[in-house]
């Protein structure tokens, strides 16, 4: 029977050994790891348990669900979710909660950010690049100073003038700031459920997310596929328009040739075009060189404290340190830690390979942490931080920077002359997928492999696949929080006031307003009845200050209330569905593909 060559025991990778094993086919999967999890693997050092990044397990697709239910049965724990942003010494919850943001900023700052709302509202720069422009026409320059700024830069490692604007329109989720603010600002008429969707609860494996690697590994290889740990593809030999072997290397400096019939890769893309032999032409090495990637560092802390804070994990937007998120373990599972009188913080560090950070010894960094946490009063004077390690993981993020999609449709056009080779996965794509999706294009990866015709860069989240409620989404990574439908989001964010509900309450305030007014005036000024009152009969046919008007005042008022609150209700919902259709407009231009047109 012929055998498929998977590279990378990633969450991909496995769903793509699972699947050819399901169609009973062979799978041999190389891994130059010792740990299988890829990004998604959880990192164990004396007994604590951390993930790399924080993993989030929130799908639509209801087959991956199934699929992680099954696995982990009882230890797939749903757990509450609390996230807030850390700027000047203040906690703002994440999703904002506009009242609670604008106490939190204090009323020169809430007046600031309205003033500049305005200005940017009345005169928004015209031609948008860049994700600054991008921001700061949305919600006004003082907002994206405050809420976007320092986090966004930290992360990826640039300024925003320098991020174009294509990444911020990907970032559907931010949508729900815009509904957030006005709500803060116009009132209620957005819907609270983007918000609210947001703050829920996510799935969680009991022991982090490699306990699922781990386990379905173990079936895996009780099912017959094999599965190599510390062997690396180093090279792809290809003839005739087919991969026809991997070379494989391990740590002892061993090689191997392993043959097959089909490949299916989730090694970053750059690596592969790297690793083909013969070499592709210089145009396509060139364009795998072109892309870029941001590496990431996690210092765990270990602190002698039960309880530090309530949250998973906290964006910090402070620009005075660098660490640009803290996780805290336990709050994501209590197994995490061994130690229930201990808390373990995952501090992310976003960084290059080539940073001061990168190389900084791990000694050095852990104290950095220390001070770090310190100076942001997250953990208290007289606090013992008992221990630390370190995590470097290299291209934790694929960077959608100006020129990747034409690198990447140059490097696709040239590979798709080799017919048994399938890209699936994050960094297989050079796409910002969370698990749930790299292990679909895994799936279909497999079926086509069993002669199925999918595409696999073509899952696209209006047919089976919908993340909502933020996958890793609602982080205020960029690229990250992909949700619901363009449809859904838009509907959400730009709900229309009904007009007969408005209508009626305004019916009935006038009308009762005034039926009691005039009864007031009935029975409280008996000698001098409503002379102001009276006046209105001149607008209000056969209103007068009697028992009778009060009856006509009340259903003449009423129905004028009606029409008058139904008339605003209709020129309100005209006004919002002019701005929405610009908002479509603007996005559709931008012909994204589902996928990227959702932020994590
Ligand atoms: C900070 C952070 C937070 C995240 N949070 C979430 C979240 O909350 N929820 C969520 O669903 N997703 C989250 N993600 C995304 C998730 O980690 C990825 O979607 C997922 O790990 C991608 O799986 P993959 O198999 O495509 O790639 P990877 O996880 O990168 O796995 C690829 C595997 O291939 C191996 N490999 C690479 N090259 C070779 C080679 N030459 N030879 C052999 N083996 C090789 C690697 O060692 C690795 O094990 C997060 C990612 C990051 C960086």
């Amino acid at each position: 029977m012929d055998r498929t060559i998977v590279i990378g025991a990633g969450p991909a990778g496995l769903a793509a050994a699972h699947e050819l094993s399901e169609l009973g086919r062979r799978a041999v999967v190389l891994e130059q790891d010792d740990q299988v999890g890829g990004i998604a693997r959880t990192v164990v050092y004396r007994g604590y348990r951390f993930d790399i990044g924080g993993h989030r397990f929130f799908t639509k697709a209801a087959a991956i669900q199934e699929l992680w239910e099954e696995i982990m049965g009882d230890d797939f724990l749903v757990r509450p979710r609390l996230s807030r942003i850390h700027y000047r010494d203040t906690f703002f919850h994440y999703p904002l909660k506009p009242v609670e943001a604008l106490i939190g900023l204090g009323p020169i700052e809430a007046i600031r950010i309205f003033v500049s709302y305005v200005r940017a509202r009345a005169f928004p720069i015209v031609d948008e690049r860049t994700f600054e422009e991008w921001v700061v026409n949305r919600f006004g320059r003082r907002l994206f100073q405050i809420f976007f700024e320092t986090y966004t830069e930290k992360v990826w490692g640039r300024p925003c003038s320098e991020i174009g604007a294509d990444w911020a329109a990907q970032r559907i989720k931010n949508l729900d700031l815009v509904a957030a603010v006005r709500n803060a600002l116009i009132g209620n008429r957005a819907d609270g459920q983007v918000v609210t969707t947001l703050i829920d609860r996510f799935h969680y494996p009991r022991l982090g997310p490699g306990m699922l690697w781990e386990r379905w590994t173990e079936r895996l290889v009780e099912r017959g596929v094999e599965i190599r740990m510390e062997t690396r593809a180093r090279a792809l030999l290809h003839d005739g328009g087919r991969v026809v072997a991997v070379e494989t290397e391990r740590p002892d400096g061993s090689t191997e040739r392993v043959e097959g019939e089909h490949f299916i890769s989730t090694m970053p893309v750059r690596e592969l075009v790297r690793a083909l032999r013969p070499a592709p032409p210089e145009f396509v090495v060139q364009a795998a060189e072109r892309l870029a990637y941001r590496d990431f560092l996690t210092v765990v802390l270990i602190v002698d404290a039960e309880e530090l804070f309530p949250d998973n994990w906290i964006y910090i937007h402070s620009p005075d340190v660098r660490v640009g998120r803290i996780q805290n373990f336990k709050n994501w599972s209590p197994d995490m830690v061994p130690d229930p009188a201990t808390t373990s913080l995952g501090l992310e560090y976003f960084v290059h390979e080539d940073d001061d950070l990168w190389s900084m010894p791990d000694a050095d960094l852990v104290a950095l942490g220390a001070r770090e946490t310190a100076r942001l009063g997250l953990v208290r004077d007289g606090t013992v931080v008992r221990d630390g390690t370190v995590v470097r993981v290299r291209k934790a993020y694929p960077v959608y920077d100006g020129g990747y999609k034409e690198s990447l449709a140059t490097i696709r056009g040239w590979l798709s002359g080799i017919e048994n080779l399938q890209l699936v996965g994050r960094n297989g794509q050079h796409r910002y997928n969370n698990q749930d999706h790299s292990m679909l294009t895994g799936i279909l990866a497999a079926r086509n492999v069993a002669g199925e015709a999918h595409d696999v860069w073509g899952i696209n989240l209006d047919d089976e696949y919908h993340e909502a409620g933020g996958g890793a989404g609602d982080r205020l990574t960029p690229g990250v929080a992909r949700d619901r439908t363009l449809e859904e989001v838009l509907a959400a964010a730009f709900a229309r006031y009904d007009p007969v509900a408005l209508g009626a309450a305004v019916g009935v305030v006038f009308g009762v307003g005034l039926f009691l007014a005039t009864a007031i005036a009935l029975l409280h000024e008996p000698g001098d009845p409503g002379r102001v009152l009276s006046l209105l009969g001149e607008y209000l046919a056969g209103y007068e200050v009697s028992w009778m008007g009060a009856g006509i005042g009340l259903l003449g008022a009423g129905l004028g209330g009606f029409a008058f609150g139904w008339l605003v209700a209709r020129t309100i919902n005209g006004l919002i569905g002019w701005e929405e259709s610009l908002l479509r407009r603007q996005i559709l231009a931008r012909t994204l593909d589902p996928l990227e047109a959702m932020p994590q």
